[in-house]
């Protein structure tokens, strides 16, 4: 997320009184607290020293300092570090308390239009083209809105992938710089949208939501395919397992193999 007025004023009024904060970036935050006249100290905290930190931050809110977690836009754990920290405080008995900002997953389900009763927010997909598609098809069955994060340089791949291995028809939207100046939604089918994004570079920049609408008639071949595959691979070589389960189910061996290969990892 990237709007300086997206913050809270609840938000500025904690990052005001902390005794210290842990940012992803502390140069990007200390840009954050000089436009709004902040002065707070601030320390890095990021996935390559977060499990080392972590015990000094617990020793210093154990003394009763309030301490505050920023990652660099959006929310601190949602594909960011944070998570070793808020463990270790809740196992230690530490209070944690969230302070509700901006998040790019629920913006960009917010306004796409697609189902928001149900949905899974799954990161960022694998960065290989082969163990992409092979994760895809794993999700072909959830009936969930399915939201991703991806770089801009990996959107088309990815969205030929997600045709590839949900089908051709799913709807889905491409949410693009949410709250900044060139937000965009692009909708359509997964195969309809990656002309349109080849078509126009400008619509592979900058960072990216991804929104694929559920599965809407959860196939009944499908699930008896993965109940029996579930069975008979306990006991038997996937590969036998999956010609089974195709045979008993009518479900395809291909995708059977592909999901048991893919939940052994
Ligand atoms: N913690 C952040 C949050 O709460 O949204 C996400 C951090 S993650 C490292 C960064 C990814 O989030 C980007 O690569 C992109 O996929 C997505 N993202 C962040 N800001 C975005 C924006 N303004 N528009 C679209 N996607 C965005």
């Amino acid at each position: 997320m990237g709007n300086l007025a997206d913050i809270s004023q609840r938000a500025l009024e904690v990052l005001a009184r902390v005794a210290l904060i842990a940012a992803e970036d502390t140069r990007h935050t200390a840009g954050l607290l000089s436009h709004y006249g902040l002065r707070t100290p601030l320390t890095a905290c990021h996935e390559h020293n977060e499990e080392k930190l972590v015990p000094r931050l617990l020793e210093r809110l154990a003394a009763g300092e309030d301490l505050a977690l920023v990652s660099d836009a959006g929310t601190p754990l949602i594909s960011d570090p944070g998570y070793p920290l808020v463990a270790a405080a809740r196992a230690a008995g530490l209070r944690v308390v969230p302070i509700p900002g901006p998040n790019a997953a629920i913006c960009a389900l917010s306004a796409a239009g697609l189902p928001s009763d149900r949905f899974v927010f799954l990161g960022f997909p694998p960065r290989t083209h082969a163990k992409r598609r092979e994760w895809f098809v794993t999700l072909a069955q959830e009936p969930g809105t399915l939201i991703f994060y991806e770089a801009g340089n990996r959107v088309l791949a990815t969205l030929a992938d997600l045709a590839a291995s949900l089908g051709p028809d799913r709807r889905a939207v491409v949410a693009r710089e949410l709250t900044k100046h060139f937000e965009t939604f692009l909708d359509g089918t997964l195969a309809g949208l990656v002309p349109r994004i080849q078509e126009d570079p400008d619509q592979q920049k900058g960072e990216f939501v991804l929104l694929v609408e559920g599965c809407r008639d959860r196939d009944a071949t499908g699930l008896e395919g993965e109940r029996v595959l579930r069975i008979l691979a306990r006991e038997l070589p996937l590969k036998q397992a999956a010609a089974l389960a195709a045979e008993i189910s009518g479900d395809k061996k291909n995708r059977l193999y592909t999901l048991g290969l893919a939940s052994r990892t």
